[in-house]
């Protein structure tokens, strides 16, 4: 019912929302490459990832400005190239490509899946479906009430509830928009090879000043697409997800139509998922002001998942060494107050 499914997800290095982000990503594709090779299952898969909009946007300097600083490798393609490259992309003459050959896709549940496995071989106690209702901190530890009435105590509580953010940290009164998000597949009616991941990247396509939709290859369900934002809030008890609204396959297909017209009008499937945003579109990764044995953590704002493994990490350090390696200060919950 969360936020982490949807068959595959983004990953890109050279980061337009910030060059902060970069070291953390560096050491993210670390981890999940580890984490691949410990399991033996396909978790990442790196097909490139092409970025779309017009010339001089700030996006495309983002991904240039943190490409020079990190030395990424980017290649950058004016309208004729990427046609000539991937015949089924159409973008518009004033429009700019810029290619993160680090680019790739993650494939969510899979990755998940690993991390259970993983924590269980190492004495995870997982427990699914237990409803935590209450939580307190005291000079000695913490303890959490499940719906069921069961007690469970610890030193050390990390709040990592996505959408529910804000219930189980009433007392912040955190300022996050929980925003509805669907996800759709769908068919190519023509040159169906070229959707296929050996031969094309993800893509985004800025249409307007900060509004992007984001295609992924057909990794055999279909060709995923989605509006990166732009939905309204909802309520993560009230989300209906079972029915979509008239407009919303719509609009994206109006969007995408042109710039990809080789995918059929119709969907063959869809998903409703949630962004959980912060105003500044940043994490949160922070002790709870009131309490250092509470961490909340956060990687919302619909970019968090390529971060999943380095926040894992972050979190283990700041429990055991309290030390971190990374500038957290972007992330902090000060900030939110
Ligand atoms: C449609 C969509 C596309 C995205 N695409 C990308 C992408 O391409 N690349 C990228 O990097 N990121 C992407 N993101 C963002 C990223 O996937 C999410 O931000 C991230 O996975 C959220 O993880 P989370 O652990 O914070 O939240 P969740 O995955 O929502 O997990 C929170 C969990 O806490 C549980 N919970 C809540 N309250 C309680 C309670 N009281 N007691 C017990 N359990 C509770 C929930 O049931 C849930 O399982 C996307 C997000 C969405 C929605």
């Amino acid at each position: 019912m969360g936020s982490s499914h949807g068959k595959a997800r983004v990953i890109r290095k050279s980061y337009s929302e910030g060059i902060h982000f970069v070291p953390m990503l560096e050491r993210s594709y670390e981890l999940f490459f580890d984490l691949q090779d410990l399991t033996g299952s396909e978790l990442i898969k790196i097909t490139g990832g092409l970025t779309v909009a017009k010339k001089g946007s700030d996006v495309l300097d983002g991904i240039k400005n943190s490409a020079k600083t990190y030395n990424c490798e980017i290649e950058i393609l004016s309208p004729s190239e990427m046609k000539y490259r991937w015949k089924i992309f159409n973008p518009d003459q004033d429009m700019e490509g810029v290619l993160d050959l680090m680019g790739g896709a993650l494939f969510p549940e899979r990755i998940i899946k690993a991390n259970l496995d993983i924590s269980k071989d190492h004495g995870a106690d997982l427990r699914f479906n237990t409803k935590i209702v209450k939580w307190r901190s005291t000079g000695n530890g913490v303890s959490l009430e499940t719906e069921k009435g069961d007690i469970i105590y610890g030193d050390t509580l990390i709040i990592s509830s996505g959408a529910w953010l804000s219930t189980l940290l009433e007392d912040l009164n955190l300022p996050l928009f929980v925003e509805r998000q669907v996800l759709f597949w769908f068919n190519p009616i023509k040159n169906s090879k070229i959707f296929l991941p050996e031969n094309s990247p993800n893509h985004s396509w800025e249409y307007e000043d900060g509004r992007t939709i984001y295609v992924q290859p057909n990794f055999g369900q279909g060709v995923k697409a989605a509006i990166h934002h732009d939905g309204y809030e909802v309520h993560p008890e009230k989300i209906n997800r079972n029915r979509l609204n008239v407009n919303e396959e719509k609009k994206l297909r109006s969007i995408m139509n042109p710039y990809i017209p080789d995918l059929d009008i119709d969907s063959i499937d869809h998903a409703v998922c949630m962004y959980t945003n912060t105003p500044d579109r940043e994490f949160i990764i922070d002790f709870h002001p009131n309490y250092k044995n509470v961490l909340v953590i956060s990687p919302c704002s619909g970019h968090g998942f390529k971060f999943s493994p380095v926040i894992g990490e972050i979190v283990f350090n700041l429990i055991i060494t309290n030390k971190c390696e990374f500038n957290l200060n972007p992330f902090s919950i000060e900030r939110l107050l």
